[in-house]
């Protein structure tokens, strides 16, 4: 057992902090108020290979892993988790490259970490969100063509993606209900698509989020991820496993930029006549939570790398997005009481983490999902 970095390793941290340090930090606020995704930023991040890290250099991405793709999150998110989410622009090239034909991987992959295209992955629907046996998004078959209808809701990159991975229905008929799914890749020039900006969310106010219209948009059979049909479950299990690591990643992210923040006000901070860094009671609150944040970031690393050493460990990926997910709210909680009243305004960056962190408790499935799996895998049937 190894608990080093490698030198890459280290070496792609280094470059992603500067890189959001340099980039990021100077620009965050202004897109947390306009609801703006910042599409240059995304193209400087696409630029230097930090979309899409994963990605096979056949594909022509960088072609490391989902550990390197970990710890560029965590830099970003660290940072400002709005901004980090230009990261999620690859959203469903995981799903391709595990799952699509030679022929899908060629057409819709390589745009995306040269920064020529945006993807998302439309899952949750209007009324199907946790239980993703209520999706009722339709493909029906037409000779060659599939023709889709139905809403899907809060999708990410939604009215910017050129292209989504869309969760159907199938075979409706089909005696298993876990076979009656399949992904289909939807452009969105295609007749009948239609993209609404969501607007007013509570944080991650940079990310673009949208619902999509699905109106008898026909796409070719070609279009059908894997080219078979009933092969969305099992797919989409493999999706949600390996991007809650990259949330569980964000939860860490958030988590350490909130207690830097923290660290920084309460050594400048007077009361009593003296630093509030140098009351007992605030060093034991800034120790609490620098140790919840080492903890989650050992289980995020240990997901991750299982991840890429062929172990999708769903028991383990829901208890690092799980506790990772509650670290980041309550690091961040906590960092905001230790600004006092300055914490409550947003001239200071605390205000926007607060905000920001809540989402990873919500998406890539809620805690209390997170925690059904965890206990089905423990308790198995019984
Ligand atoms: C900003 C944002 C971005 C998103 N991006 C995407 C995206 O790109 N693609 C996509 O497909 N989706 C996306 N989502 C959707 C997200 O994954 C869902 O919101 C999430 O899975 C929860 O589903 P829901 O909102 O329908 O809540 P519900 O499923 O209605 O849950 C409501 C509450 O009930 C609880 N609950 C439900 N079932 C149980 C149970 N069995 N036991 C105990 N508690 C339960 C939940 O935990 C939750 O607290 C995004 C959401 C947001 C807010």
């Amino acid at each position: 057992m190894d608990f080093q970095l490698t030198k890459e390793q280290r070496d792609i941290k280094k470059a992603a902090r500067k890189f959001a340090e340099g980039e990021i930090r100077d620009i965050a606020r202004e897109y947390d108020q306009r609801e703006e995704f910042p599409m240059d930023l995304w193209k400087k991040a696409c630029n230097l290979g930090f979309v899409g890290v994963y990605i096979d250099k056949a594909y022509d991405g960088p072609g490391l892993g989902f550990f390197e793709y970990a710890l560029i999150t965590e830099e970003f998110w660290r940072v400002d988790p709005g901004c980090g989410c230009v990261l999620l622009t690859a959203f469903g090239t995981d799903l391709l490259q595990n799952f699509g034909t030679e022929e899908q991987k060629r057409k819709f992959i390589p745009p995306i970490p040269k920064g020529e295209g945006i993807m998302g992955s439309a899952i949750t629907e209007p009324d199907a969100g946790s239980d993703i046996f209520r999706v009722k998004t339709s493909a029906t078959k037409e000779g060659d063509s599939y023709v889709i209808n139905g809403t899907k809701m809060f999708i990410t990159n939604g009215s910017i993606a050129d292209y989504l991975a869309v969760y159907c229905l199938t075979n409706p008929e089909a005696k298993s209900r876990y076979e009656r799914y399949s992904f289909f890749l939807v452009e969105k020039d295609r007749p009948g698509f239609q993209a609404k900006k969501l607007k007013g969310k509570l944080g991650i106010r940079a990310s673009d989020t949208a619902e999509i219209i699905l109106n008898s948009v026909k796409v070719p059979q070609e279009n059908l991820i894997g080219g078979k049909e009933g092969q969305g479950f099992p797919q989409v299990m493999d999706l949600f496993n390996i991007n809650r690591v990259i949330a569980a990643s964000q939860g860490v992210g958030v988590a350490q930029g909130a207690l830097e923040q923290a660290i920084a006000h309460v050594k400048g901070r007077e009361a009593f006549g003296q630093a509030v860094g140098k009351f007992q009671a605030v060093q034991f609150k800034l120790a609490e939570m620098a140790t919840m944040v080492e903890a989650v970031r050992l289980l995020t690393y240990q997901a991750a790398w299982l991840v890429d050493h062929g172990e999708k460990n769903p028991r383990l990926i829901a208890m690092a997005k799980w506790l990772a997910a509650e670290t980041g709210v309550r690091v961040s909680d906590d960092a905001l009481q230790l600004h006092g009243g300055y914490g409550y305004i947003n001239e200071y960056d605390i205000e926007r983490f607060y905000r920001d962190s809540k989402i990873v408790e919500i998406y890539e499935a809620t805690k209390e999902i997170e925690k059904m799996t965890i206990a089905r895998h423990m308790l198995g049937k019984f």
